[in-house]
């Protein structure tokens, strides 16, 4: 097939994945080759955890109930070498669901355990007009944090395995979720994957099959654009009625510094992002202050951007770097030393893009149900707040003896989570018409709070025809020191990824070359790549470097899949 640029969007070339053929199981294993647990959660992350911690809360005051979910009543299954291992965030949190859960633990404390580095009290926003002007304006709504906490998500996830194991949790990591099992219309487990496969699948010495693991509930706790989450969405028709999801890539990196940042900053650009409305970009930045345990100065600063965006040379991890060279940042950032990188999507169509968040046995807690609201850049507490209602619901019908976990929606609609996504929920809808045209309208409905009527809609990323634009032509060159090239990038992660094992990404390999272009400028482990000698227009042949994968799931949303890598693979953050 012939391409002319700016003709093809990525959703022509879906890629090839039958997810409710490949990854919903229709019978569990006998009984003596399966394992049993009481309550399932896959995903060990901030929303996962919160959902084990807040459960096992529960059942130790109910000994009866604990006893009737057998010797493992709570299970977390993890992919990462440990929890925190692949949970990336700002993170500047809404402190209440954490204070909720851990009601013993003053906020002093959460410092003292290392995952919370300060209460917010000063701030600032920016304009970035050009690559040497930043002019500072009133903080609008979504961009005021006084009063929340800086934190690391993969230092929280660690500190919430630490309580969960001591309740009693049998924590799984090293260990994907490949299956959801499915009997009779009902969700009655999920199966690990296998580990010790070949590049071709075949098994290699140290193979291990994977285990069916039976549940009498199971809640999907996996995060961005979660593997069994498609899955389940697919399955039992839970996205019915709702806008598709949307998203956008954060790069982030933490960076030593030689004198402590006072105040949170966030810039909304335009520069170096294009005004002009056929480019379709939309992002912004953060730097936030943070300190490490021997009590030095770090900062985290990232760049998000809405995978909305049409010209195909945009790259969060290149507009990041090329966001450093502002004098604005260059002031903070000169004479410090990175230490760490990561990249991630995020869910960002809120309310209306949430599926249904219940089916027979099981529910969707934290950003697998897209609790997440992105004019704020706000979803850990979400997450928590979610993970928590979750085990309220799933303890009560444990209680009743009832299967029946649709009690769950109606917690969230009611809850904070439900009411603070309802204020936005119209928000961003109308910035993919372009910031020009979008912001005034979507700062008339932050402003109303919610009051203004109606619901706006929303169209999926991967449907954007790409162009090859020029985008990439204001790219800094990396130096090494100050900015740096995607490889280097990956290799400060820790990813651990065989350069044997079978490959995870899944996406069409003959692509037109603005197709390809895009997944090669958007990948942020540089896992595309386009053959030298490829022709400049037409048809290309995508190759496909999946070990550099950080497992970000932008691919997802722009025309390919992520699916579940063996278990341990991936990156090893300690501190995003
Ligand atoms: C760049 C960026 C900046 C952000 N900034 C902020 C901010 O400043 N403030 C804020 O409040 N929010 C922010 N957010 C949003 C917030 O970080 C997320 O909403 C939140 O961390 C998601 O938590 P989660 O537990 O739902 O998912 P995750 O943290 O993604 O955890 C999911 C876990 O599940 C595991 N997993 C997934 N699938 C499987 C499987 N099949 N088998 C086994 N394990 C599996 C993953 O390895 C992971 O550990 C930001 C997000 C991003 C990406
Ligand atoms: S290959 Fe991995 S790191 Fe690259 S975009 Fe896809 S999911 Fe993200």
């Amino acid at each position: 097939m012939s391409s002319r640029n700016g003709h093809h969007a990525p959703s022509e070339f879906p890629p090839p994945v039958d997810s409710v053929k490949e990854f919903i199981k229709h019978e569990l294993d006998s009984e003596d080759e399966r394992i049993e647990v009481g309550v399932a959660i896959v995903g060990g992350g901030t929303a996962g955890l919160a959902c084990a911690n807040r459960l096992l809360q529960l059942l130790a005051d109910d000994p009866e109930t604990m006893e009737r979910l057998g010797e493992v009543p709570v299970a977390v299954v993890e992919k990462a070498k440990t929890c925190g291992g692949h949970n990336l965030s700002g993170a500047v949190m809404r402190p209440k669901p954490l204070e909720e859960l851990f009601g013993e633990l003053s906020r002093e404390q959460w410092r003292e355990q290392g995952f919370a580095f300060g209460e917010v009290t000063k701030e600032a926003v920016y304009l970035t007009p050009t690559s040497k002007l930043s002019v500072r304006i009133p903080t609008p709504p979504p961009f005021k944090n006084h009063g929340n906490e800086v934190i690391s998500v993969s230092a929280l996830a660690r500190y919430q395995q630490q309580q969960a194991e001591e309740g009693g949790a049998y924590i799984l990591t090293e260990t994907s979720a490949t299956q959801l099992v499915v009997e009779d219309g009902r969700v009655v487990g999920v199966r690990s994957g296998d580990k010790g496969r070949g590049k071709d699948g075949e098994p290699l010495g140290n193979f291990e099959p994977g285990t069916d693991i039976k549940a009498r509930a199971t809640v999907l706790a996996e995060g961005c654009w979660g593997h069994l989450t498609g899955a389940a969405i697919r399955e039992f028709d839970l996205a019915k009625d709702r806008e598709p999801q949307v998203w956008e890539l954060g790069v982030k990196e933490v960076w030593k510094v030689a004198k402590p940042l006072d105040r949170l900053i966030h810039t909304m650009g335009p520069w170096p992002l294009k005004v002009s409305s056929k480019y379709g970009q939309i992002g912004g930045t953060w730097i936030y202050p943070m300190k490490n345990a021997a009590g030095e100065d770090l900062v985290s600063i990232g760049f998000v951007v809405e995978l909305e965006y049409a010209d195909a040379t945009t790259s969060a991890h290149d507009l990041l770097q090329t966001f450093k060279t502002h004098p604005l940042v260059r002031e903070i950032l000169e004479g410090g030393e990175r230490i760490a990188w990561g990249a991630k999507a995020l869910p960002g169509g809120g309310y209306w893009s949430m599926p249904k968040l219940s089916m027979p046995g099981a529910v969707l807690v934290g950003d697998s149900g897209g609790m997440v609201d992105t004019m704020a850049l706000k979803g850990v507490h979400h997450c928590i707040k979610s993970g928590m209602l979750a085990a309220e619901s799933i303890y009560e019908s444990l209680e009743r003896g009832s299967q029946d976990l649709s009690g769950y929606e109606q917690a969230i609609e009611d809850s904070s989570v439900g009411k603070e996504l309802w204020e936005v929920r119209n928000a961003r809808q109308p910035l993919q018409k372009g910031l020009l045209l979008g912001g005034p309208l979507s700062g008339l409905q932050q402003v109303s709070k919610g009051k203004l009527p109606g619901r706006a809609d929303w169209h999926r990323n991967d449907e954007k025809p790409m162009f090859v634009g020029d985008t990439k032509d204001s790219y800094v060159k990396p130096d090494g020191k100050y900015t740096f090239d995607k490889l280097s990038s990956v290799f400060i992660t820790g990813n651990a990824t065989r350069d044997d094992a079978p490959n995870h990404i899944r996406i069409q390999k003959h692509v037109p070359r603005e197709i390809a272009e895009t997944w090669r400028w958007m990948c942020p482990a540089g896992v595309y790549e386009i053959p030298e000698d490829a022709p400049e227009h037409g048809d290309v042949d995508v190759i496909v470097n999946y070990t550099n994968c950080v497992q970000c799931g932008a691919i997802t949303a722009k025309g390919g899949r992520l699916t579940t890598p063996e278990g341990g693979d991936g990156p090893l953050y300690q501190i995003l």
